[in-house]
């Protein structure tokens, strides 16, 4: 096909040219001395999207479940007590991780379309009198529902129940994207990837360590080997890796973190949150409804929408891809056949997400949905209109 689209999954997400240039090199030596000035920069730098000064950061060549199997097996010891919400497919899954190490996992069931319970978190946390719990985990940005989740509520809770617990934050889909404050939050472990707010190639888990959770990593129990956190810190303080790095990933990133400086990572935040409500302008024109439960829990990488009564998402995603060559999310787990995801994180403009709303309206018209042709676009385009204007102005 002559032309190309841009993808609408939540990640991996649409890659820049300038990025793709930028991971198209030749096999370097990573051995050689001059390693330290690709690497020793870039995890300076990374510090400064996860807004951190004490900590730092480790990256392995993995996806982000690398990450979270990483945070996991650094820090705890098999039968410690963990405190984690489920409210979607990637909490969910990050639950799952940890039972089969053995973790003794404490479960608050939300219903999905809710974000972290912090009170529940809060009442859990003062009621363990003897500090059982190590570690409370929390999904900031749940990408099967479009929930972003308020870490700074959950850190506010450990600290009125004086509770030591650790805090892991999984910022896969919002790092880069939306703000997160690891330093201001009090996160032990944040655990994101490079496929996301990143907009490079899936290949690197990116964890945020305290050093609080440093310091963990030197009794904790769990067997790791390729995750180890002390070897990987050891080797990067020397200016090295303890095995071979994803050097084309690296090159791609010091062009992504200048990619996102240049722009300025408020004004990235802002882009985000710009087209992001565009594309819910579009979804109350359609008259559907989000899976989000209420406005402030709305993320602005990803939006999850139910279809109405009576349709099948998957056959509208399916028909999406068969017939206009687009790919959107499908819904996963509870919300399979449901409902449907627009991802609008990365690398993405209004034309952009336009064509995307655009798309979605016409395989909604092919399928017999009670949309009006055109209302979705016409309501975002208002959108994009009036605040490109003021986005323009403050750049
Ligand atoms: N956590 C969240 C919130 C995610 O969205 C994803 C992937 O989409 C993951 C974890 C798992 O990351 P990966 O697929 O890179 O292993």
């Amino acid at each position: 096909m002559t032309g190309q689209n841009p993808v609408f999954i939540p990640g991996p997400t649409n890659i820049p040219d300038r990025l793709r240039y930028a991971m198209s090199i030749q096999t370097m030596d990573h051995r050689a001395p001059d390693f330290i000035e690709l690497l020793s920069p870039l995890l300076d730098d990374l510090k400064k999207v996860f807004k951190t000064k004490t900590g730092r950061v480790i990256t392995f060549p993995a996806s982000g479940t690398g990450g979270w199997e990483a945070a996991i097996t650094n820090t705890l010891s098999p039968g410690d007590k963990v405190l984690v919400a489920r409210f979607g497919m990637f909490s969910h899954r990050w639950i799952d991780l940890c039972q089969r190490h053995n973790l003794d996992v404490e479960i608050i069931e939300c219903a999905w379309g809710d974000g972290a319970p912090a009170d529940l978190y809060g009442a859990r946390l003062a009621a363990d009198t003897n500090h059982e719990i190590k570690a409370v985990l929390v999904t900031h940005n749940e990408t099967a529902t479009g929930v972003r989740s308020d870490i700074a509520a959950v850190r506010r809770a450990m600290d009125a129940a004086g509770h030591p617990a650790m805090l892991y934050v999984d910022c896969v889909s919002s790092l880069a994207s939306m703000d997160f404050r690891m330093d201001d939050w009090g996160v032990d472990l944040a655990v994101s990837g490079s496929q996301k707010g990143f907009m490079l190639a899936t290949g690197m888990a990116i964890v945020g360590v305290s050093e609080k959770a440093m310091e963990a990593a030197k009794s904790a129990k769990c067997p790791r080997t390729f995750f180890d956190f002390n070897d990987m810190a050891g080797a990067n303080d020397k200016g090295g890796f303890p095995y071979t790095p994803p050097l084309q990933i690296m090159y791609g990133l010091r062009a992504s973190l200048d990619m996102i400086f240049e722009e300025g990572l408020d004004n990235v935040f802002a882009r985000h949150a710009r087209i992001a409500e565009g594309v819910r302008e579009a979804v109350r024109a359609w008259g559907l409804k989000l899976c989000a439960h209420r406005p402030e829990l709305y993320s602005d990488t990803v939006s999850a929408i139910y279809v109405p009564d009576g349709f099948n998402s998957d056959e509208l995603t399916n028909h999406i891809f068969d017939h206009y060559g687009v790919s959107f999310g499908v819904g996963l787990g509870e919300m399979a056949g449901k409902a449907f995801r627009i991802g609008h994180l990365g690398s993405l403009t209004d034309v952009m997400a336009l064509s995307g709303i655009a798309t979605v309206e016409m395989a909604m018209a092919d399928l017999g949905y009670p949309v009006e042709l055109g209302s979705g676009t016409r309501a975002a385009q208002e959108y994009y209109r009036q605040t490109t204007k003021t986005a323009l102005k403050t750049a």
